[in-house]
């Protein structure tokens, strides 16, 4: 086989829940469409249940363009790290395995044309890409914006070696090319925390974004134009790699949720409902797959929802982790508040498909958490979006 005639292998690998996965997978997605070869990393176990489905449904549907690769983790001693969130521990515990890497990249029967792994790897995979002959790339989970203000990062922390954000973040953050200053209060809580996790993380792979061949990002010119321009006229730190609006990504039909056969699962009858309510009179209600509502919080939500006078489609999460949600909505709403909420909507505790239920003439309004991927889809899909960030 010539050169030119060499198939494209790539190979990716994503980290810790759905939000992270799905980008990951979407973009994989592009790429087979144009009959590229995919060998998927798959860091093992996952967190959650979400996952493990998605990458099976993943690989299946694609049996010959894409081979699965396991990353057995190293457990990690979770008193050596500054966090309790599980997907947390998850990005740290793949952070200290990937030396495990070297050997599995370097088996590959196909010669690889290029690697693609998740933003929250950068650092530590930094000595393993050194050693590979092709390029390697990042796929960024979030906005353009939240993209300058990573790399920016390392430019406001350069005079003030060793501090914490926290000391040298002023009441907002001006980022060349961008006109509107970014600020303080909308700086995600946790980089703010001297020697959180995320602080660590988000301050080391910030200096290193140069030393990446190009970052892969789930936005688009009509959105978010200031920030790419920016990002890409080297106005936001110097020595950036060029970054590549390939969104919006959009759920694939590997995605694809049980449609309520033997294995029970909810979305049939969700469609079947939708398909009885009048055009966009429904508030669709769901916080991404990583965030468990508080117990006041979901008392309250309920409430706000039986009173607001439209029906409601309601994803409730109890706990972060799905295989831990037992629990049932009585319990923490009591059965009088209960049985007024399930009057009123329908309310699900199953991992839902939210790209086709946004796309449902019913669905007329969005109240989300405001992550990155279901921002997206929402501006796709044409729904209006109350973000209530948690
Ligand atoms: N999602 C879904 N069904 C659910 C919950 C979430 O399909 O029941 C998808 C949603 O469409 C989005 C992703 O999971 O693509 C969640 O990512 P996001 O960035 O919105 O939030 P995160 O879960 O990372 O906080």
């Amino acid at each position: 086989m010539s050169v030119s005639e060499r198939v494209v292998h790539l190979a990716f690998l994503p980290s810790a829940g759905i939000g992270h996965l799905n980008p990951c997978l979407r973009i994989a997605a592009l790429f087979l469409r144009y009959g590229c070869k995919v060998t998927l990393i798959t860091p093992k176990p996952t967190v959650s249940l979400a996952e493990s489905n998605l990458i099976s449904r993943f690989c299946s549907s694609f049996p010959h363009q894409v081979t699965r690769t396991d990353l057995n983790l190293i457990p990690l001693d979770p008193t050596t790290v500054n966090t309790s969130d599980p997907f947390w521990l998850q990005f740290e515990t793949i952070r200290r395995s990937v030396h495990l890497l070297a050997p599995i990249l370097s088996s590959l029967s196909t010669p690889l044309s290029a690697f693609i792994y998740d933003v929250s790897l950068i650092s530590p995979l930094i000595p393993v890409t050194e050693k590979l002959t092709c390029p390697s790339y990042i796929y960024f989970t979030s906005s353009a914006r939240m993209l300058s203000f990573f790399a920016h990062l390392s430019v406001l922390a350069a005079p003030n070696q060793g501090a914490h954000p926290s000391s040298f973040i002023g009441d907002d953050i001006k980022i060349p090319g961008i006109a509107s200053p970014i600020p303080r209060s909308s700086v995600p809580t946790v980089l703010l925390q001297p020697n959180s996790l995320f602080e660590s993380i988000f301050m080391e792979d910030s200096a290193n974004l140069a030393k990446l061949n190009g970052v892969f990002i789930n936005s688009f010119e009509e959105l978010e134009g200031e920030a790419l321009a920016a990002l890409n006229e080297g106005k936001v730190a110097k020595g950036l790699p060029p970054v590549y609006g390939v969104g919006p990504l959009m759920a694939c039909e590997f995605e694809e949720v049980d449609q309520g056969g033997q294995r029970g699962g909810c979305m049939r009858s969700i469609l079947e409902w939708l398909d009885e309510q009048s055009e966009t009179s429904v508030v669709y209600v769901c916080f991404g797959n990583r965030t468990a509502t508080r117990r006041e919080q979901i008392k309250d939500m309920a409430l706000g929802l039986v009173e607001c006078g439209y029906s409601f489609l309601w994803v409730v999460k109890l706990k972060r982790v799905d295989k831990e949600d037992e629990e049932g909505l009585e319990e923490v709403l009591g059965s009088e508040l209960s049985s007024k909420v399930k009057e009123k909507g329908v309310v699900v505790k199953e991992f839902v498909d939210q790209v086709e239920i946004l796309g449902h003439p019913s669905v007329g309004g969005f109240l989300s958490h405001g992550g990155w991927n279901s921002v997206t889809e929402t501006v796709w899909k044409g729904v209006p979006c109350l973000s209530w960030p948690q």
